[in-house]
């Protein structure tokens, strides 16, 4: 995991994000009370978040996959939003929750939501569980948000630089020497 041209520093630890998704889990849990819920999960980052967080949810609940692209192999966003993999189900009539990693300028969840209303859900709203407020070009309804970060590369829990460090426990600030 040592790479000598990069810097990771812990931001939030595990126990913090563990802490933190378990409060989520109980308000989505309390919101949705009585109610399906319809998790849609964005790849490639969110998959940890969400393997977490469905444990907290004590709802009757069903999940589906979307894939965009995002920054790939660098750090900088292209500001172009393109789906590499569509739904597989059907959410018309459904309350449908988007489980996002990040947030950052916000245009590929307003773009998602757009997407996604077209498509007739009964309700959508959307959970991240990073959010850099600072960095955002669109003004996007994100409803849960775990944490607000600073204007910072993060990597860790799901989120990868290059398809590396995604597996760390925690989320760290990555930084080029
Ligand atoms: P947005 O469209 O809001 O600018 O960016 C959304 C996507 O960019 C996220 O889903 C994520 O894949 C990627 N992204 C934004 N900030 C970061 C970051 O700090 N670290 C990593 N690894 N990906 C990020």
């Amino acid at each position: 995991m040592q790479d000598p041209l990069l810097q990771l520093e812990v931001l939030i630890t595990e126990e913090e994000l563990q802490e933190r998704v378990l409060a989520l889990g109980r308000q989505i849990s309390e919101d949705y009370e009585g109610e399906h819920l319809h998790l849609v999960c964005i790849l490639n980052g969110a998959w940890v978040f969400l393997a977490d967080l469905v444990r907290h949810l004590h709802l009757d609940t069903s999940i589906d996959f979307m894939t965009v692209s995002s920054y790939s192999s660098e750090i900088e966003s292209t500001g172009s939003v393109r789906i590499v993999k569509e739904l597989d189900s059907n959410i018309q009539g459904l309350h449908v929750l988007v489980v996002e990693d990040i947030c950052d300028t916000g245009l590929t969840l307003d773009y998602l939501r757009r997407k996604l209303e077209r498509k007739g859900p009964k309700s959508l709203a959307v959970v991240t569980l990073l959010s850099k407020l600072k960095r955002r070009l669109k003004k996007v309804d994100v409803k849960y948000i775990g944490f607000e970060i600073p204007d910072q590369f993060v990597v860790g829990y799901g989120l990868d630089y290059q398809q590396r460090f995604l597996n760390l426990p925690s989320i760290s600030t990555m930084s080029a020497l």
